[in-house]
């Protein structure tokens, strides 16, 4: 079949028809690294890791690209509030770079220990200026911007199909109408309420503490530029997916394609847009700049797996709203453990492995791609999974089937069953020494020194020490 995803862009199921046949070019906004991610923010990236899964696990090519924001995101996604990371530094008294270097490793350090894949290219906002700078350039020759108070804006009024794709009206935003801006203490440097800053000279962080010079004064950049002029270098000028969370249709990916398709002159920049919807708590947003928020440790403090929480996303939809608490956390938990187990009692042997070859099991990794290639449907992938696992086979070929499924899932289910093998091993070589620790022990007791000495050379041969003390006797590996 193929797969289809719902295109923001359009709203409505497409099957994908990459670029170059084969390949898919992907960026993913990736993280402000002003805090820790909160778990709302993971759940950004595992969706982002089940669609690159999915994509490589069918044969593509995938160039992962993945933006750290360490300047110019300011709390308002609309060019209004505090720069997050100058605020985080001050706060912590740190320097920015210091607070962005700590938090992207943690960054790393969460999204590793939720099998999250590593991106192709990761590239921070302070290494690309040159990019940006030339960017705002072009946008600027082709004549989508002006200055005033100091900042260079882009003027949306020139850009007819601005707002397409959060489905919004250019009339209405050049006016603030109805839309997001209308909450936001209007700049009144701004022609129209939707414009927005391309490179910020002038403003209230008169203290900046990261600016460069560029043609149109000292300064730093608006946020959005980033991610159009990341992309364009890593990905090309026009590319397959870009994907984030919802809250960016309005502003951020809005601005996004409007500066690049300016800069460019090409549409669309992006063939097709994914959102995922957000992780909710208490009815409540979870949110990064509130303080308010959840982090994968917190999880990890209460008892549970970073892949408890893996489990527990895989079972929503990316596009439905997934309401957070501890009590179905732990429903999550107990259900992945049952579906360690299963399989661990279910295949005793995990080596006998040479690839899926019945035809029974054929059918339940055709209905897992049918399940995945519909617009990532990993609630109903999953279900194909505890249908195989309870009404399979105990074949190599079923659990051959189940580690390719897991390829998409990320669950760690091959090393989870060779692990537990080898914890077996341990467990089993454990008993043998102590056995022979105790017949060597009445060996000494019956004066058979001989066959005493033969135990211990024997083990030593196997790199195992016995250590005697009046306490009796230890062991160790060496
Ligand atoms: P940020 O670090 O704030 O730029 O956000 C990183 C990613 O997380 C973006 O793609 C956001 O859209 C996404 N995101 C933020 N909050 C949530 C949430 N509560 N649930 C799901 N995704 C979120
Ligand atoms: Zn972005």
């Amino acid at each position: 079949m193929g797969f289809v995803f719902f295109n923001t862009l359009g709203r409505e199921k497409q099957a994908f028809n990459p670029i170059c046949e084969g390949k898919a070019g992907f960026y993913g906004c990736g993280p402000t690294v002003y805090n820790y991610a909160h778990i709302g923010n993971l759940r950004a990236y595992v969706h982002h890791d089940i669609l690159i899964r999915s994509l490589r696990r069918a044969g593509f090519e995938v160039n992962h690209v993945m933006n750290i924001t360490d300047v110019g995101h300011l709390s308002d996604d609309a060019d209004d509030g505090d720069d997050k990371m100058v605020k985080s530094a001050e706060e912590r008294g740190k320097s920015v770079l210091e607070i962005a270097d700590f938090y992207t490793q943690a960054f790393f350090y969460d999204t590793g220990r939720m099998n999250i894949t590593r991106p192709s290219v990761v590239c921070k906002a302070t290494d690309h200026i040159n990019e940006m700078i030339n960017l705002i350039k072009e946008i600027e020759k082709n004549g989508f911007t002006y200055s005033a108070g100091g900042n260079l804006y882009f003027d949306i009024s020139k850009f007819p199909s601005y707002g397409d794709l959060a489905l919004l009206k250019l009339d209405d935003l050049k006016a603030g109408g109805q839309t997001e801006f209308a909450r936001i203490e209007q700049d009144e440097n701004k022609r129209n309420a939707g414009d927005f800053v391309l490179w910020f000279t002038k403003s209230k962080f008169e203290n900046q503490a990261l600016v460069w010079d560029s043609p149109w004064g000292r300064g730093y950049p608006g946020w959005h530029i980033e991610c159009s002029a990341m992309s364009i270098k890593y990905l090309g000028e026009q590319f397959d997916i870009h994907a984030g969370g919802i809250d960016h249709i309005p502003i951020h990916h809005t601005n996004e394609i409007a500066q690049s398709e300016a800069a460019t002159g090409k549409k669309p920049w992006v063939r097709y847009w994914l959102h995922n919807e957000f992780l909710v708590m208490d009815k409540g947003k979870m949110s990064k700049s509130s303080g308010s928020f959840l982090t994968l440790q917190s999880l990890v403090d209460e008892g549970f797996d970073p892949l408890d929480y893996r489990y527990f996303l895989l079972g929503g939809h990316y596009r439905s709203q997934l309401q957070f608490s501890f009590e179905s956390l732990k429903g999550a938990k107990n259900a992945r453990k049952s579906l360690t187990d299963k399989i661990r009692s279910k295949f005793a042997n995990p080596d006998n492995i040479d690839g899926v070859n019945d035809q029974e099991i054929i059918s339940h990794i055709e209905d897992f791609d049918k399940a995945i290639e519909d617009d990532l449907n990993t609630p109903r992938a999953l279900a194909v999974l505890w249908g195989l696992l309870k009404d399979g086979p105990a074949s190599p070929s079923a659990l051959a089937a189940i580690f390719d499924m897991d390829r998409v899932f990320g669950l760690g289910l091959e090393d989870d069953l060779k692990n537990n093998k080898n914890a077996d091993t341990d467990e089993s070589l454990a008993r043998e020494i102590e056995e022979l620790i105790i017949k060597r022990a009445e060996a000494k007791k019956a004066k058979d020194f001989a066959a005493a000495d033969n135990i211990r050379q024997s083990l030593k041969d196997r790199g195992i020490i016995l250590e005697d003390s009046p306490n009796g006797t230890a062991w160790r590996q060496i």
